[in-house]
């Protein structure tokens, strides 16, 4: 990583191998079988082709800080991991660590881990040389709650992350998250729609609660002075009295009118710190409603039944 900046310049070069080579020689970090393969094959009289090569090499020596979102054994007594990273985004990499050895890197590759991950990346497929424990957040598989609620926000990050789409905010947050569900008590599912309800504006869906979201009238002018407005999942954010008639009259139309104010608690989910919700809980029965309602939202534009298919009853 280091080394690829410091010698990329070099790289373009046109006649410069042996300085590649030397380079190459006394900084590699990438492991001696490679180098043993690689070094034999080249002279310096192809230098130009041969740099380019060479320069494809080093630069795939990539570096990240990321969290572990699931792993799955493969052939040769490899695991692939897919990581979340913060400069790569999602990923998935081979790695020959043993997960059973008490080693650094293999304590890094364990659930609810920050890590620093050094990966080596073929043409086509990443490989994890080593990785590094930032933090571990052990204290969530102590507790119940606090694990079904970090293990729904795994899936949804694995389910709404695309591969290789860098998304740095929303690693950050993630983090928080972790921070927070480690010594939430009661609270974590709160904390689980409030962090949901956060990803919805980066991952670009969130809903539209200053007007209605099919004609534009200002809350405001909807009538009525109870503060309840109607959600439409369907079309993605607050509708009006007229508009939600007109859209009624399509038999799959989903119009929730809540027992609550729901831009109120979408606004609060919205501007609060996660790290707010760690003891803050929603009422039970607003819970299972914000819960029902981001439900459908989040299945409808993100494509994830993470929060019907593990929390509480059946909405
Ligand atoms: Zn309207």
């Amino acid at each position: 990583m280091h080394l690829c900046r410091k010698i990329s310049p070099r790289l373009n070069s046109t006649d410069n191998f042996a300085a590649c080579i030397d380079h190459y020689i006394f900084n590699s970090v990438i492991d001696a079988s490679l180098s043993q393969n690689f070094l034999p094959a080249r002279r310096p009289t192809d230098n130009f082709a041969a740099c380019i090569d060479l320069n494809d090499l080093f630069s795939m020596i990539i570096n990240s800080e990321g969290i572990v979102l699931r792993q799955r054994k493969i052939a040769n007594n490899r695991r692939m991991i897919v990581l979340f990273t913060k400069r790569y985004g999602k990923l998935s990499a081979g790695t020959s660590i043993n997960e059973k050895s008490k080693s650094r890197s293999a304590l890094a590759l364990r659930p609810f881990t920050y890590a620093e991950y050094d990966i080596f990346k073929g043409r086509e497929t990443y490989s994890i040389n080593s990785s590094q424990v930032l933090k571990s957040f052990y204290s969530i598989g102590e507790d119940i709650d606090r694990f079904i609620m970090a293990s729904s926000f795994i899936e949804y990050l694995d389910k709404v992350l695309a591969e290789g789409e860098p998304m740095p905010h929303l690693f950050d947050l993630s983090l928080e998250f972790l921070e927070s569900v480690s010594h939430a008590g009661k609270s974590a599912e709160t904390l689980l729609l409030a962090y949901i309800y956060k990803t919805l504006k980066m991952l670009g869906v969130a809903p539209e609660l200053t007007c209605c979201v099919n004609c534009g009238k200002k809350p405001s002018e909807f009538g009525g002075n109870s503060g309840i407005r109607s959600f439409s999942v369907t079309s993605g954010g607050i509708i009006c009295d007229e508009c939600e008639k007109e859209e009624k009259t399509n038999p799959n139309a989903l119009i929730y009118k809540p027992s609550f104010d729901i831009i109120t608690v979408f606004v609060y989910f919205d501007s609060k710190p996660l790290k707010t919700f760690e003891k803050i809980d929603l009422k039970p029965e607003v819970l299972t409603e914000v819960r029902t309602i981001l439900a459908e939202y989040i299945d409808r534009y993100l494509g994830t039944d993470v929060l019907r298919q593990s929390i509480g009853p059946e909405v």
